[in-house]
């Protein structure tokens, strides 16, 4: 199955003025590679400024990149978006509503744009959570409501991808909570969900995959699992004596350095029973051998420890682009 996105080497920059001179560009993007597979919650991580939005920008045509390749559904983009957007629902900034409507009427008006049946408004609205509250005036709703108004929208044409930028932001625990959990029933019932975020902690339990993004690139991809397995080969190494346990390892081809009551040895994930194994050959018994625990989060601001803050000029001359139709 081919992946619903595909993005290679995709740059991105933005010129740079300050006090009205021209300066080195802004890299947004820096050659981005990324393959986002069909189904389940994709996770797009990266501290601010490090292109999320960009690149989700890019993806849907809103942004015209500097060079590089990107396809959704098979088909490139730009040229082949117009077909391939109508499986898109996204949320890209805040979306508009009429604050003096309801959200049944906004969410109405918008499908009458597409030629959706009302009946769908009503599924959607369901769907988020919202249907007893169908008839309020959106100015009413707190910015918990609004975000999920804004999913059931991106939900009105039964997407198969939905591509939410940071649909955590701004929200209180609960609302958090309940955002995470549509999104993976979203991603359970074979939609495609993407998803970024600069919060690690929001999109953990989430997601079924993520990417990690800094500077502009992908610094790791893949399911959390194999993520946090990359750093299993440091074994926790617990002998009587540390020295002869050491020097044991060692013979057998194992880096093992002394640590606090203990021997830390580095190897290759699944290889613990060589530990064992050398050990005993010498008749010295293992007390505990466990891996090295990382979180995440651990691993998360590791590879994104570079990173600046966001560019500080950045709200000085933004320029907004359009892309030609
Ligand atoms: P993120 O979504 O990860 O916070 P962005 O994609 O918004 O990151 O921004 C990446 C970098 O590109 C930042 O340095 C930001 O200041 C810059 N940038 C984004 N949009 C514009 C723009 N329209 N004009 C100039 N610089 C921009």
């Amino acid at each position: 199955m081919a992946p619903v996105i595909e993005i290679e080497g995709l740059r991105k920059q933005y010129p740079r003025h300050f006090r009205g001179r021209r300066r080195g560009p802004i890299v947004a993007i820096d050659g981005l590679d990324l393959s986002v597979p069909e189904g389940g919650v994709f996770g797009f991580l990266g501290p601010n400024g490090s292109g999320k939005t960009t690149t989700i920008r890019c993806v849907l045509g809103l942004v015209r990149p500097t060079s590089g390749r990107m396809r959704l559904f098979g088909a490139d983009v730009p040229r082949g978006l117009p077909a391939a957007i109508r499986s898109v629902g996204s949320i890209v900034e805040s979306p508009a509503f009429f604050p003096t409507m309801t959200a049944r009427e906004n969410l109405r008006l918008l499908a009458g744009i597409d030629g959706i049946p009302n009946t769908r408004v009503d599924a959607v609205l369901e769907r988020v959570g919202l249907a007893g509250r169908a008839g309020d005036l959106v100015r009413r709703y707190s910015l918990g409501m609004k975000q999920r108004l804004g999913l059931a929208a991106a939900l009105l044409k039964d997407p198969a991808l939905v591509m939410l930028d940071e649909p955590a932001n701004g929200l209180d625990p609960s609302g958090i909570r309940e955002t995470r959990e549509l999104l993976r029933d979203l991603g359970a019932e074979g939609r495609t969900v993407f998803v970024s975020s600069h919060l690690l902690a929001e999109v953990e339990h989430t997601c079924d995959r993520v990417a990690i993004l800094s500077r502009g690139r992908c610094v790791a991809a893949g399911t959390v699992d194999e993520l946090l397995d990359r750093h299993h080969h440091e074994m926790i190494v617990r002998v009587d004596d540390l020295a002869l346990g050491a020097a044991s390892l060692g013979r057998a081809g194992m880096a093992a350095e002394r640590r606090d009551g203990h021997l830390l040895v580095r190897v290759a994930p699944g290889d613990a029973a060589r530990v064992t194994e050398a050990l005993a050959a010498d008749r010295i018994w293992v007390s505990e051998l466990r891996p090295v625990e990382h979180s995440l989060e651990e691993r998360f601001l590791e590879l994104t420890a570079s990173d600046p803050d966001p560019d500080p000029e950045r709200h000085i001359e933004r320029d907004v682009e359009a892309v030609p139709a």
